[in-house]
């Protein structure tokens, strides 16, 4: 623990000489070499929105273009074809604790969302109730609003605690025989609280619903097993901690015996068996490739594909311990120097419960992260007042964590 604070200097060292001696110390700190970094000064805190550039991926998407599109031209989809599925078991080997032929990559995380909970809503015609919680990603409650409109149906909202979300009994307590869908984050994108998939899932089935649960927050930070949960469904971003670029298509998941049993609502030739035959009517290929719809957007894919590797290379094992430590000295050093400052800590204060980032709440956060930005500290706001502190294991250093803490508190200490 930090000695308590004399003058404001001197406390400042001693953060950065513990964050120099974390740094040292830590096993992934040489994953750091290996991302493109323009400019070494920048406090770069919010790879949870953006992650960073692998080497690995520049060259790749490089050979990508130059050999594969400029070179092999429309030749080249006789292996671009494989890389949806291939991409997708190694997120599901590496990430996401699933089965080979579980997980196929298309489109954004929206799509997939609609899909997946359009296909679940088909599947339990006649229940008139989907389960979220408020504090939800947008676009997973904009969707499933959209949804209940469209089919005459009823959302229950939970509202629970902003920092500590929804719990099992929240869910449990809503839950009968008319809730088709529960669908939750994993890790909520404004406090990081990590949601009990195993103990909600259990109580969903137990009512004969089905589940969906978004990943973009928890996937490559944070171990899941899809398996070992037994979930229905789920999809998630690759742009956020396994830094695939902006824009680089999202997973979805859906485990094996329902992939007969629902059926995607977009009946796209990509997803028809013998894509190129372009036969008349929608036969749907066999297991998760009848879940793809059109072309795929191979640059993306190529850069998962790197990204999953480098992920694998560290071990999710490590990265979570380097996260749990990283935003325990990021909630150490808010308690320490920020403490009296009007800021209270927006995340879970157990480990255990806490994703991969901090949320720090005041009710100047949007002015806070534009100041922080002129100061060289890339943060972010979300709304109403959070100021979000990304820590991304292969790329973020304890140094960032202290240096960005100080240049907050200088902020908020000058008024
Ligand atoms: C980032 C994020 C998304 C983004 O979805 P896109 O379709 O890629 O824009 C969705 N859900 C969650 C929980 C996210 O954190």
């Amino acid at each position: 623990m930090l000695r308590p604070m004399t003058h404001s200097g001197r406390s400042t060292d001693e953060a950065l000489e513990r964050a120099r001696a974390l740094d040292a110390a830590d096993p992934l700190r040489r994953f750091r070499e290996r991302f493109v970094v323009h400019n070494p000064d920048l406090v770069y805190l919010d790879g949870n929105s953006l992650g960073r550039l692998p080497m690995a991926t520049r060259d790749r998407l490089r050979s990508a273009v130059e050999n594969e599109w400029a070179g092999e031209l429309i030749g080249a989809w006789d292996h671009w074809v494989e890389l949806p599925g291939r991409v997708g078991d190694a997120l599901a080997r590496d990430v996401l604790g699933a089965a080979e032929g579980e997980v196929v990559v298309a489109d954004s995380t929206t799509v997939n969302f609609y899909r997946l909970a359009a296909a679940a809503l088909d599947a339990r015609r006649g229940r008139r109730v989907i389960v979220t919680d408020r504090a939800n990603f947008p676009t997973d409650r904009y969707v499933l609003e959209g949804l209940a409109r469209a089919r005459g149906l009823a959302i229950q909202w939970l509202d629970p605690d902003p920092v500590r979300g929804p719990s099992a009994d929240d869910v449990a307590a809503v839950l009968d025989e008319d809730v088709a869908l529960v669908s939750l984050s994993h890790v909520n994108y404004r406090s990081a609280a990590i949601a009990d998939l195993a103990a909600i899932g259990e109580r969903a089935h137990a009512a004969g619903a089905l589940t969906l649960w978004d990943l973009s927050h928890s996937a490559g930070i944070v171990a899941v097993d899809l398996a070992g949960i037994g979930a229905d469904l789920a999809v998630g971003c690759t742009y956020k901690y396994l830094n695939a670029g902006p824009g680089a298509p999202a997973f979805q998941y859906i485990r094996r015996d329902l992939q007969d049993e629902l059926r995607t609502p977009i009946q796209g030739w990509f997803g028809r068996h013998d894509v190129f035959s372009m036969g008349q009517g929608w036969e749907p290929a066999a297991g998760i490739a009848a879940w793809l719809a059109g072309t795929p957007a191979i640059l993306g894919l190529v850069a998962i594909e790197e990204g999953v590797r480098l992920v694998a290379e560290a071990g999710l094992a490590r990265i979570r311990a380097k996260s749990i430590a990283l935003t325990s000295f990021a909630v150490e050093l808010h308690d320490h120097r920020l403490a009296g400052l009007g800021s209270s800590l927006g995340s879970p204060r157990d480990p255990g419960q806490r994703g991969g980032h901090v949320s720090i709440r005041h009710a100047r956060a949007r002015d806070l992260r534009a100041l922080l930005a002129a100061a060289g500290v890339i943060a972010d706001f979300r709304e109403p007042d959070s100021l979000r502190l990304g820590l991304s294991p292969l790329t973020t250093s304890f140094e960032d964590v202290a240096r960005g803490v100080e240049a907050i508190h200088v902020i908020l200490a000058a008024g």
